[in-house]
């Protein structure tokens, strides 16, 4: 790298602190119904107007070692954090995608899906100003194939569109088809619906963004980070709840998936019919599980659901950057 790429780099280091600064507000304010541009911040517990030399990203944070000029009271860790997380996304974006309107496009996005994040994490809500227009916007990056990965028209009633594009279109239906169907499906099981309506919007923005084959992949993905993050936590809740039922319907998932990882890696050395027997088993004990810890859920009426927006988000980003090195890996 040259100098002036190490010097654009900073830039946009510094860049996305400040926008970090300002998504930290908007979540916040976006929680609290206030308004978001206007107001000047203020310190939640003495009420004390912040001054521009104690809110500069991250290093105010440092040089008041977290605390309030005034009052002493602590700072949430999390202005810091989204701050840096915020940077060190815009940079990658921009050394990824350098100067063009990909970048542009990747890191409205990015900032969208930090505010998510932050909403979601803090009260289990995606706003729709958030997570709605990403929508018309991915399909507008595929239309006109800002990201450069079409390969072919595709026609489709007389118009020849971008491949990607369609692929935009079938991706946000699937995304949001995908949550309906579980939420309505654990609605029939548990009486509660298993994810919020903030989902499926999301869930179709990401595939408006990466295709159905990204989305496929995002929705896996998440499903992973979900189940590492979840189940510790719902496993400790059962057992402090003597849930032993359902304890063991948890055993019974996993078993159900290493069966079926056992299965696929037979199918791949040959042993086709041991390799099916498997995966059938498999989803049998898992449909048998998944079928207890619903009624269970029903019966005791204890949920323990966790958002789902972040592991939405965090697959979401890496499928962003790894763009077509990830889709490689799919069987079609
Ligand atoms: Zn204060």
């Amino acid at each position: 790298m040259t100098e002036l790429e190490i010097f654009k780099l900073v830039c946009i280091f510094i860049i996305g602190l400040v926008m970090g600064s300002f998504l930290n507000v908007v979540g916040i304010r976006l929680l609290k119904e206030e308004d978001f541009v206007f107001e000047r911040s203020k310190c939640p517990k003495c009420k004390e107007k912040i001054a521009w030399y104690d809110n500069i990203p991250l290093l105010s944070y440092v040089l008041l070692r977290g605390k309030c000029r005034h009052c002493s009271e602590s700072i949430s860790f999390q202005y810091p954090l989204v701050e840096l997380i915020t940077g060190i996304l815009f940079v990658l974006v921009y050394y990824f995608w350098g100067s063009s309107i990909k970048t542009i496009f990747f890191l409205i996005l990015v900032s969208n899906l930090i505010v998510i994040t932050i909403t979601d994490l803090k009260e289990k809500v995606i706003f729709d100003i958030n997570s709605i227009p990403l929508i018309p916007l991915g399909l507008i990056f595929n239309f006109f194939d800002i990201g450069g990965n079409s390969l072919e028209k595709v026609e489709f009633l007389g118009v020849a569109f971008n491949d990607v594009f369609i692929s935009a279109v079938l991706g946000a239906l699937l995304g949001a088809a995908f949550f309906e169907i579980f939420s309505r499906l654990g609605y029939l099981f548990s009486g509660e619906y298993a994810f919020g309506g903030g989902d499926t919007i999301l869930g179709a923005a990401l595939g408006a963004w990466f295709g159905w084959k990204g989305i496929i992949i995002i929705l896996a993905l998440s499903l992973v980070f979900q189940m590492i993050l979840g189940i510790p936590l719902i496993m400790y809740n059962f057992i402090k709840s003597r849930e032993y039922q359902s304890l063991c319907a948890m055993g019974g998932l996993f078993l159900a998936l290493v069966l079926s990882i056992t299965g696929r890696y037979i199918g791949y050395q040959g042993g086709y019919n041991l390799a099916i027997g498997l995966i059938i088993l498999s989803f049998l004990i898992g449909g048998i599980s998944v079928f207890v810890i619903f009624k269970r859920m029903r019966e005791t009426q204890n949920y323990t659901f966790l958002p789902f927006g972040p592991p939405l988000v965090i697959a979401g980003l890496l499928v962003m950057f790894l763009e077509n090195k990830i889709t490689f890996y799919l069987p079609f």
